[in-house]
């Protein structure tokens, strides 16, 4: 099973938006391209909001066969690990292997003389075609890179062969992921990587490292624009090196996990998988739920009401909403408006304040990330919540459709 050379990850917390999304990603395809929509959950979003791995496969056939999409689609166990891969085994085809926790973790002996004596070739001034300088590999920095990661590739391995024991070698895809850490992993540390994941026969067609800069959730990017450039670039290259040397998937690509809205290095990425003719697949997720309470706001009423109530209970709970992701929000708790002053706004003045558009007077990152991280205020409404979306599911589903076109995939594609 081959992932396409484009891919883009959707996430859908309320398991609402399956169509409104394919929507978007066919009518990018009307322009000539290809891209397969990957519908993805993490174990966290199925607790948070009591769904199941099966309820993700369920909504992605049922748009599919009812908007008639004829592409490849997947449904994606994101950021799965080795004690909570079961209940995904059945529903999904494409997994995350979330590594992160063990980079750093300490390798037998022997496993890191193996590896470092597989990479005896690479000892020197090793020439990546496309980057300026060598880079100068010793004994010493391998038996440093594997003592960071090789135990992360084992454990990558150890899920991958649980996943070929049930479901048949070739019959999912493997995406590597290290991207929930402090620090970035530099371009010739991920060449390793995949060295280390070939060396244990992990069939990566998707790598997720840790880029430099802030990934905030549902915001633009913080961070060294031109430094990421560079990397993102330099990890390109090291890829297709790591393919052709390594014996690794024609096919893999790297993994953004934007956290969502990364607009300002969009069509960095977009510029640069064009140069070298690559693939990509970037993942986003929570936006989606905030078009959900932009589009409840967009038809006022009682919708409005809810949306306004989304955000008291959110702003009266900050702290216990905001600190599960504090690693992955910056909110000026200044700059969120008050309960009061919210109520008294318009359906659009509440969806300017969130809607991610740049430069809008109205739009407040503060108030964005806040509404992001609260999707569990929303769940604990129940049927309230999951009603008034079904009821309003014509302006929801085009707000939703609209931003996964419009602000997503033209900077991507360059539509
Ligand atoms: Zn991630």
């Amino acid at each position: 099973m081959k992932l396409g050379k484009y891919s883009m990850g959707l996430g859908d917390r309320f398991s609402h938006q399956g169509e409104a999304q394919l929507r978007a990603i066919m009518k990018a395809n009307k322009s000539g391209l290809d891209i397969s929509p990957v519908w993805n959950k993490s174990n966290r979003e199925h607790t948070y909001v009591h769904s199941y791995p099966a309820d993700v496969r369920k909504e992605a056939d049922a748009a599919v066969a009812a908007l008639g999409f004829t592409g490849k689609y997947f449904v994606d166990a994101d950021h799965i690990n080795f004690g909570n891969v079961a209940p995904f085994v059945e529903s999904s085809d494409f997994f995350t292997l979330d590594v992160a926790s063990f980079i750093g973790k300490e390798s037998k002996a022997e496993d890191i003389k193996f590896f470092v004596s597989s990479c005896d070739k690479y000892l020197g001034n090793l020439v990546i075609p496309g980057i300026e300088h060598p880079l100068l590999v010793t004994k010493d920095f391998l038996e440093k890179i594997a003592g960071k990661f090789l135990a992360a590739t084992q454990q990558a391995a150890d899920i991958y062969n649980f996943l070929k024991t049930e479901k048949g070698e070739g019959n999912f895809v493997t995406e590597v992921s290290m991207d929930e850490v402090e620090t970035p992993q530099t371009p010739i540390e991920l060449l390793f990587i995949l060295k280390m994941l070939a060396n244990k026969g992990v069939p990566a067609q998707t790598i997720a490292p840790k880029f430099t800069g802030r990934f905030n959730k549902g915001v633009d990017y913080t961070g060294n624009i031109d430094q990421f450039a560079k990397e993102f670039e330099e990890d390109v290259l090291v890829i297709d090196f790591a393919v052709k040397e390594f014996g690794l998937p024609e096919e893999l690509k790297l993994s953004i996990h934007s956290g969502s809205d990364k607009f300002s290095i969009y069509p960095i990425m977009a510029q640069v998988i064009k140069k070298y003719d690559k693939g990509l697949h970037v993942k986003t997720a929570g936006t989606t739920w905030l078009e959900e309470v932009i589009g409840l706001a967009v038809a006022g009423g009682e919708a409005l009401d809810l949306a306004k109530q989304i955000y008291a209970n959110s702003f009266n709970r900050k702290d216990e909403l905001c600190a599960p992701y504090a690693d992955v929000i910056d909110i000026d708790e200044s700059k969120l408006p008050s309960v009061e002053e919210v109520n008294a706004w318009t359906s659009e003045k509440f969806a300017n304040t969130l809607r991610h558009i740049p430069g809008h007077p109205d739009y407040n990152p503060n108030f964005r990330q806040l509404i992001h991280v609260a999707y569990k205020v929303a769940s604990e409404m129940g049927a309230t919540y999951n009603n008034l979306l079904e009821k309003y599911a014509d302006v929801i589903g085009s707000c939703v459709e609209e931003n996964i076109y419009e602000r997503h995939l033209k900077r991507l594609f360059n539509l």
